[in-house]
């Protein structure tokens, strides 16, 4: 063998019969690998194994990890194999799944890629169209999620967010145990809530067992759970109580402004935690308090008074 093609042989990890027997540099920053194997070469028939002449092969083109800045493709010719028992059938190749267009170390680079910045990014920088990386990711995606076992889920959070500001709503749900996503489905109506408990019994788990559901207030998701979790409690989570009592607080403010000139531009030292205020607004957050006629301060103490509910609970 060539010493150029026996080191790429070395370098992509193929063992015998495959061998790289031609390598072409283009011009346009791309590598062309030929991959082959010797004639007369017996492969295994892919259902039992047995060591078969090859009846004829087939053409394919992957594309692998870049040489440098040069795009690597892999070429083959992927033998079938005519097995006395099983016919003629495609032999599956080392270095890529069937079906698809890239080689698996590119695949896992994507996959690794993908974990830390989106997919068009990873797109652009790997020079390849977000839809073939889409196919890669929910091949991957799908198989893992194959095997969660959900047997065990008895507390779990649903909480809606948008995808595009204000648009393509999706639920999420998720197992407050183990902290970790379970399930997601567009929309934020009460029928997310069936496709989940369909869901969870594909995965081994019951809807029945669910006894804790921490949501926001949205009456979709109240139906949802009454309907398909039988068994579960409802608890208002403390984010979307908060956040209703942050509007409650501040649509006094608005309302006692116009009378109150003191309030003006007070907004978010009543919203804010004590905690996080600066040394001068803390000193003008307590000269307002000293004005007990002032409603915004009485709708305040209750909000401290709500939060401090919390803060007694967690401590047990
Ligand atoms: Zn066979």
């Amino acid at each position: 063998m060539d010493q150029g093609n026996q080191l790429f042989t070395l370098a992509l990890g193929l063992v015998p019969p495959w061998m790289v027997d031609e390598v072409r540099f283009a011009a346009e920053k791309r590598l062309d690998l030929h991959v082959n194997f010797p004639k007369g070469s017996r492969f295994p028939c892919p259902i039992c194994g047995h060591e078969c002449p090859v009846h004829d092969t087939q053409e394919k083109v992957w594309r692998h990890l870049d040489f440098f800045q040069h795009a690597a493709y892999l070429h083959a010719r992927v033998p079938r194999v005519e097995c006395p028992e099983h016919g003629v059938h495609l032999v599956p190749v080392p270095w890529a799944r069937e079906g698809s267009g890239f080689t698996l170390l590119f695949e896992a680079l994507v996959m690794a890629m993908v974990r830390e910045m989106p997919v068009l990014t990873v797109a652009r920088l790997m020079r390849e169209t977000d839809q073939r990386l889409w196919r890669v990711i929910d091949h991957y995606t799908a198989k893992a999620r194959e095997s969660v076992d959900m047997s065990k889920i008895h507390a779990i959070g649903v909480d809606e967010t948008s995808s595009r500001r204000g648009h393509d709503y999706i639920s999420l749900f998720v197992d407050l145990e183990a902290k970790r996503l379970l399930f997601a489905t567009p929309g934020k109506d009460a029928k997310t809530f069936e496709k989940f408990a369909k869901d969870l019994q594909a995965h081994g788990g019951n809807a029945e067992t669910i006894t804790e559901v921490s949501m926001d207030l949205s009456p979709a998701f109240q139906k949802g759970a009454a309907e398909h979790l039988p068994n579960a409690q409802i608890t208002f989570d403390r984010f979307h109580l908060m956040k209703l009592i942050n509007e409650a607080v501040d649509a006094v403010r608005k309302g006692e402004a116009h009378s109150q000139p003191d309030l003006k531009k007070s907004r978010w030292l009543w919203l804010k935690n004590p905690g996080k205020l600066s040394a001068k607004q803390t000193a003008r957050l307590q000269e307002l308090l000293k004005n007990q006629n002032l409603k915004t301060a009485q709708a305040y103490q209750l909000r401290l008074t709500f939060q401090e509910i919390f803060t007694i609970q967690n401590r047990h």
